[in-house]
């Protein structure tokens, strides 16, 4: 049977690995894991206050569905936490999603039309590009410097009659980088003076190690910035599935997004409303944990990046998040770097992601590891991987 040529497309290598590892697993072989950022999965726990906050709700019989909008509280303490970052957002701005992920697919629908363009940082979380293309759209890349900073002439020279929105993602996955003030600042210029739409994407605020983190908010001005942000890495909820969308309420251009995303949130609904009330004491209760959380990544970040450089994998140190993504010296070894990923797997079970799914241009000729799992397993892995390196480039 016939299925539609719009999903046929859809890509997320981050999972799409994944079958690779099943074949291997399948031949009784231990597997690591370092291709997902979850955190949950390794030895970061959901809080205690969040976790009773849920149980109670759902104890209490609050299991029915809510605002398709949001919970009013909950979009309250958001407003709250945006506006200390520096966005002017009030409660009508603020939608409440399943995930990021969903919050972003409400935000392509609502602004993608068949042949616009939508630039985003090279390399980019893979969702981006998928739901640009999935909604007849063009994902265009722009380059960013070694150091991270974006290259504001390459980004000119892609702007187009169909450009409508520019990404943002900072810190970024898979590369760790964070956008200082300045180049915030820039982007959203070229923005405005293009009158394009800015996604901005700050799911990582709280895990971010050198540099001082600034949010959108504080450059945006009246731009028509959306801002997406989550629960499931600082707040460890990534399989209860909660996020948001926040407006920039001093936007007049984002009149007609305000009418129509929340048609997107009415047809699907609500989203999950125990989990809703758990986001709310995530928000409002400790937050003991977040600095406890970044000093343990921050000294896993270290160990990776020393090991990575010292085996020759030129590496830089990311400043936010919790990937590294590395140069490979494909030379004859590796036709290129999906291969690299894959041989890896199959000589050692270490799993990774290619590069080149974090977008072709940029991400080719890299892989990227999650550096989430405790020491032990970390050490264990990068020996694998030195071994495996080591051996392919004598043979
Ligand atoms: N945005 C970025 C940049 C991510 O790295 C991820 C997950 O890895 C997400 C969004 C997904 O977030 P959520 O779990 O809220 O859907």
């Amino acid at each position: 049977m016939k299925v539609s040529d719009r999903t046929h497309g859809v890509e997320y290598a981050i999972r799409d690995i994944t079958a690779y590892a099943r074949k291997y697993k399948a031949s009784g072989k231990e597997i690591i894991y370092l291709n997902i950022g979850d955190p949950v999965k390794f030895d970061f726990k959901t809080p205690e206050h969040i976790k009773k906050a849920l149980v109670d709700a759902v104890t209490r019989d609050e299991n029915y569905y809510t605002d398709s909008e949001g919970l009013p509280e909950l979009r309250q303490a958001i407003v709250e936490k945006e506006s200390e970052k520096g966005l002017d957002v009030t409660e009508d701005d603020v939608i409440v999603t399943n995930g990021v992920s969903e919050g972003l697919d409400m935000t392509m629908a609502s602004i993608v039309d068949p042949n616009s363009e939508v630039l985003m940082p090279g390399p980019y979380y893979p969702p981006y590009s998928s739901y640009a293309k999935f909604y007849g759209g063009k994902p265009v890349e722009f380059k960013l410097y070694e150091d991270g900073r974006p290259d504001l002439e390459d980004l000119r020279s892609k702007i187009t009659p169909r450009s409508r929105a520019l990404c943002i993602i900072s810190p970024n996955n898979p590369t760790g980088e964070v956008f200082d003030r300045k180049s915030l600042q820039q982007l959203v210029d070229i923005a405005t003076e293009h009158d394009l739409y800015v996604i901005c994407d700050e799911i990582y605020d709280k895990i971010v190690f050198d540099s001082q983190f600034t949010g959108i908010g504080k450059v945006a001005k009246d731009a028509p910035v959306i801002l997406l942000n989550g629960f499931s890495k600082a707040y460890l909820m990534t399989g209860w599935r909660c996020g948001y969308i926040a407006m920039n309420s001093s936007s007049k251009k984002l009149a007609g997004l305000r009418e129509d995303i929340p048609k997107l949130a009415r047809v699907r609904i609500a989203a999950n409303l125990p989990v809703q009330i758990a986001a709310v004491q995530a928000l409002r209760g400790p937050q003991a944990h977040i600095p406890k959380m970044v000093e343990k990544l921050r000294s896993r970040r270290d160990y990776v990046v020393k090991r990575l450089n010292a085996m020759g994998m030129q590496c830089r140190v990311p400043r936010g998040a919790f990937y590294v993504f590395p140069k490979i010296n494909l030379g004859h070894c590796w036709k290129d770097d999906q291969h690299f990923v894959i041989d890896l797997l199959n000589n050692t079970g270490v799993l990774t992601v290619h590069g080149s799914g974090f977008g072709s241009a940029y991400g080719a000729g890299h892989f990227r590891i999650v550096y989430l799992p405790p020491e032990e397993m970390l050490e264990k892995a990068m020996d694998k991987l030195e071994r495996f390196v080591n051996s392919k480039q004598a043979s």
